[in-house]
């Protein structure tokens, strides 16, 4: 069982409270990288969240990072409807989700990390810190989200990256970083490191959409945590490719660095809106082919206790 606390939008909890994990996920998006499809309504996220908890999800992660619409307010109101914790995001996306202009490619490092440590210490700003004198809300974040681009940090993305590489050092917070179909892993970490960043704090996302066990088992070796979710993402490949992976990463020494998530970060994955494949997804289609393949044990490992640590702050929180 891991030791500390996670910090929810409903305040601190056990870290060993947390039941299975979806460590990536989204319950509102409005983004203009991704026009069309928004979803900002906390009632059907709340229908949506309710299916996965049928299902035997316990806890969500909220990836969605500053700018991308995130709205604590929303997130405590579906976290209160549902009595599923939800951990929300600070930090910042890759330059895809920020037009030409936006006050991310503008700021000192030292201002974007102040903000960051204030979401995570202090209290979430309520919208996307678009007007930074408004009050701050009641929810805390409780982890870090960075992105790079396709092979290459880009100058703000470093900038960024540093940014919540120095917040991630004075916090303690874990970091997951968007790797655009699995790639610039190295990079991002060396980045996060050289502000700070304990390696044992970043977790890499998306890293199964370039399915290369030997990349992947090179990276874990590091002390970095690899999400993949692209489970159910059936466009890309078939689970049964995700489950080989799984199989060889473990098989090299590395179950502890693997946790699982869905990702759902647009309006037509999920089943409250209109789409699929839904947040049941997980436990209902994926989860028994892991058990089959690894056994209870290690299946357990990957959806509840290594997410359980990787997000465990130090103490029992405040
Ligand atoms: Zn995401």
């Amino acid at each position: 069982m891991a030791d500390g606390h996670v910090v929810t939008v409903l305040g601190p909890r056990p870290a060993g409270s947390l039941g299975v994990v979806d460590a990536h996920e989204h319950l509102l998006v409005d983004s203009p990288g991704l026009r069309g499809q928004e979803f900002t309504d906390p009632d059907t996220s709340a229908a949506e969240v309710l299916d996965g908890k049928a299902t035997g999800i316990g806890t969500i992660v909220e990836m969605t990072p500053i700018g991308l619409g995130r709205r604590p307010a929303g997130l405590r109101a579906i976290s209160e409807a549902t009595g599923v914790p939800v951990i929300a995001a600070s930090g910042y996306h890759r330059d895809a989700h920020y037009p030409a202009g936006h006050w991310v490619y503008g700021l000192p490092v030292e201002v974007l990390a102040d903000r960051i440590v204030t979401d995570l210490t202090i209290g979430m700003h309520p919208a996307d810190w678009d007007e930074p004198s408004r009050p701050l809300d009641a929810a805390r974040a409780g982890a870090i989200k960075g992105g790079a681009s396709y092979h290459h940090v880009s100058p703000a993305e470093r900038r960024r990256l540093e940014a919540i590489g120095g917040a991630s050092a004075a916090t303690g917070a874990g970091v997951l970083v968007h790797c655009e179909v699995g790639t610039a892993a190295h990079e991002i970490v060396d980045v996060l490191a050289s502000a700070g960043a304990s390696v044992e704090r970043i977790a890499l996302a998306h890293m199964d959409r370039n399915p290369d066990p030997e990349i992947h088992a090179e990276i874990a070796a590091r002390g970095v945590t690899l999400e993949y979710d692209t489970v159910g993402r059936t466009k890309y490949h078939p689970d049964s490719v995700v489950l080989d992976l799984i199989e060889a990463v473990a098989a090299a020494g590395h179950l502890d660095r693997l946790m699982l998530g869905l990702d759902l970060g647009t309006r037509e994955l999920h089943r409250a809106y209109g789409g699929g494949p839904g947040l049941r997804y997980l436990m209902t289609a994926f989860a028994p082919r892991l058990r089959r393949r690894l056994g209870e044990a290690d299946a357990a490992r990957i959806l509840v206790t290594n997410p359980a640590r990787f997000y465990a702050l130090p103490g029992p929180g405040a």
